[in-house]
């Protein structure tokens, strides 16, 4: 994102993005902290921290990195402690992180992998809010980043789209439960060619095929995610809580 092009609607706010070492989560990361936000990222390895660290503070963004695997108790409290040590509170909770351990269908998904799905793309969401939620300020905001497939599960990623479903249904209820001071609301991407998602683009055929399902007859970019998740988190959508933004080119969206 050309930083000339955009608004400074986080200054003096503190956001956390989780899985945001690369993909949407740091595009996420690098739109709140050119918008103002100390942004705090994270992921599972050290590395990748460093790395995306490095990056944003090419960029001027005042950024601190923290290694968490969302579904370790442990370094979800060490994610909340130094963000809350370092900024004295939480503004915005972006909560990214999302596996896909199998291609099976439901039925032939083995319990270990359903397992995992349920811990990692819905449960650790719950449980990181369950630890950032005493520091949120009045006015702060969480976005859950669900997926195209919650509406209608693609058959080789049917439980993943389940999971992502449940985020759905996550979003009204927490959004009443923790209303008026705190807004909760999701973003639902198309597909955008990241690591996590580069079968979209296997071969040239495979990419237009892909595009060819949108009516815009692309596919979306980490900025367009990225753009949405601000708009949603920032004070510009002071009246919306308990929604899901679909950003998918104008993919069917009804569950
Ligand atoms: P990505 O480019 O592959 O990036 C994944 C990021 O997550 C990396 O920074 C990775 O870093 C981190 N990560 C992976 N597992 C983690 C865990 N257990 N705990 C903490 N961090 C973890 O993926 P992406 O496509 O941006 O996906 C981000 C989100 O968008 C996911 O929720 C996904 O379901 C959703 N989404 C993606 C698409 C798409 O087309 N790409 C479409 C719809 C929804 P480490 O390896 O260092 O942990």
């Amino acid at each position: 994102m050309e930083k000339s092009k955009i608004g400074k609607r986080f200054q003096g706010k503190v956001a956390i993005v989780t899985a945001s070492t690369q993909g949407i989560g740091f595009g996420i990361a690098e739109r709140l902290g050119l918008e103002g936000a100390s942004v705090v990222i994270s992921s599972r390895r050290q590395k990748n921290v460093d790395e995306a660290v490095e990056k944003l503070k090419a960029r001027g963004i005042e950024v601190l990195g923290v290694v968490c695997h969302v579904s370790n108790a442990q370094q979800r409290k060490d994610l909340v402690d130094r963000t809350v040590q370092k900024y004295g509170k939480i503004d915005v909770l972006v909560s990214n992180a999302a596996v896909n351990p199998s291609v099976e269908t439901i039925l032939q998904t083995q319990e270990s992998a359903l397992d995992k799905l349920w811990e990692v793309n819905v449960k650790a969401a719950i449980l990181l809010l369950q630890d950032a939620a005493p520091h949120f300020q009045k006015g702060s905001s969480v976005v859950f980043i669900s997926s195209i497939t919650a509406y209608q599960p693609p058959s080789s990623l049917a439980m993943y789209g389940v999971t992502k479903t449940a985020l759905l249904g996550l979003t009204k209820a927490l959004a009443a439960e923790l209303a008026p001071d705190t807004r909760v609301n999701c973003v639902a991407p198309g597909f955008v060619p990241t690591h996590f998602a580069e079968f979209l683009v296997k071969n040239d055929a495979i990419r237009e095929e892909n595009e060819g399902k949108t009516l815009l007859k692309r596919l979306g970019t980490t900025d367009d995610m990225a753009a949405a998740t601000a708009f949603l988190a920032s004070d510009d959508a002071s009246y919306i809580t308990g929604e899901t933004l679909v950003v998918a080119g104008g993919m069917p969206s009804k569950l």
